[in-house]
């Protein structure tokens, strides 16, 4: 049955890293409550998660990542240094 409606996620970066647009919302995690920054473009129907929260729930339901550079591009922009504060 597909009748029953799918929570859509939105897998964001930690609201900690250096902010790459102005206008970035805030939201927070689903799954451990953290902070996390979003694009505005991306409506209330979608839920707020983390990398780290997601990708166990992705691999739970056997969802491959669509696009392995993307990915690999999220890594790498949750291992940017913070900066000074
Ligand atoms: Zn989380």
């Amino acid at each position: 049955m597909s009748d029953e409606p799918e929570e859509k996620f939105l897998i964001c970066v930690p609201a900690s890293t250096p902010p790459l647009f102005a206008d970035d919302r805030l939201g927070t995690c689903c799954g451990c409550g953290v902070t996390l920054r979003f694009r505005p473009y991306h409506g209330p129907a979608m839920t707020p998660i983390c990398l780290p929260c997601a990708m166990p729930l992705l691999l739970e339901h056997g969802i491959e990542p669509p696009d392995d550079r993307t990915v690999a591009e999220a890594v790498a922009y949750f291992a940017k240094p913070e900066g000074t504060a």
